[in-house]
């Protein structure tokens, strides 16, 4: 293992990111267990890992984990992290590699559906946020043996991805606002009431008769995957 884990120590210096080193944990003998970190580095990722031989095997994926069943995400493979980094959450200090803030965004448990000899895995996944079975595939994509597919399969649990887009609100005159702690109240401004949905971290944004306000709003559809903790 410790052969494993040079490439993330020679990357890596102990005295100045607080990251994990050690690696006393051995693979546990129970399930094995997955982690997504959120990762806001000099570009915005999640870093998907899973454990495999005592050490976790690990993937950037820019766009985050695809989540409507049947699409797919590019998964860039990457050194293995010890087993501790998995509880890992912080901030990597400027100048260090990696660096920028580190979030859990969800843990939990998976078990091996099938396994390739090319590598290829399909995984069942139990997590908070993510459950059901994805695919990871070595499909060298633009030629890069780096450059894996993550994949969200169809799953026969009759679940639908509902794609339901919501209006605006209109805002209408009362006389006294209501009360309880259910509410928030803001001052109604002239201006464009819009709503804006992150799939695969891209924004869209759409106003109450359903113009795409994407481009004339550009700088806030830009700052969207950052300023929501999730890319779905
Ligand atoms: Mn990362």
């Amino acid at each position: 293992m410790a052969e494993k884990l040079r490439e993330y120590e020679r990357k890596r210096d102990p005295k100045r990111t607080p990251e994990p080193f050690t690696s006393k944990r051995k693979g546990t003998t129970k399930e094995p267990i997955f982690v997504v970190q959120r990762h806001d580095a000099r570009r915005l990722h999640y870093d998907f890992r899973l454990e495999r031989n005592g050490a976790l095997a690990s993937w950037a994926v820019p766009k985050g984990i695809p989540l409507e069943p049947g699409t797919r995400a590019l998964a860039v493979h990457v050194e293995d992290h010890p087993m501790e980094y998995a509880t890992f959450q912080g901030q990597i200090p400027a100048g260090e590699y990696g660096a920028g803030k580190v979030e859990i965004w969800d843990a939990g448990t998976y078990e091996t559906l099938h396994e390739r000899p090319d590598g290829s895995l399909t995984v069942r996944l139990d997590g908070e946020r993510l459950r059901g079975t994805w695919a990871l595939a070595p499909a060298h994509l633009g030629g890069d043996p780096k450059n894996w597919l993550l994949i969200r399969k169809r799953e026969d649990d009759g679940r639908v991805w509902s794609d339901e887009r919501y209006q605006p609100m209109l805002a209408t005159l009362g006389k006294d606002p209501p009360a309880g702690q259910a509410w928030r109240h803001e001052v109604k401004w002239d201006g464009f009431r819009t709503l804006a949905r992150l799939r695969g971290g891209e924004p869209t944004l759409w106003s109450r008769r359903d113009q795409d306000l994407g481009e004339r709003f550009a700088a806030v559809a830009r700052r969207l995957p950052r300023a929501v903790g999730t890319p779905d």
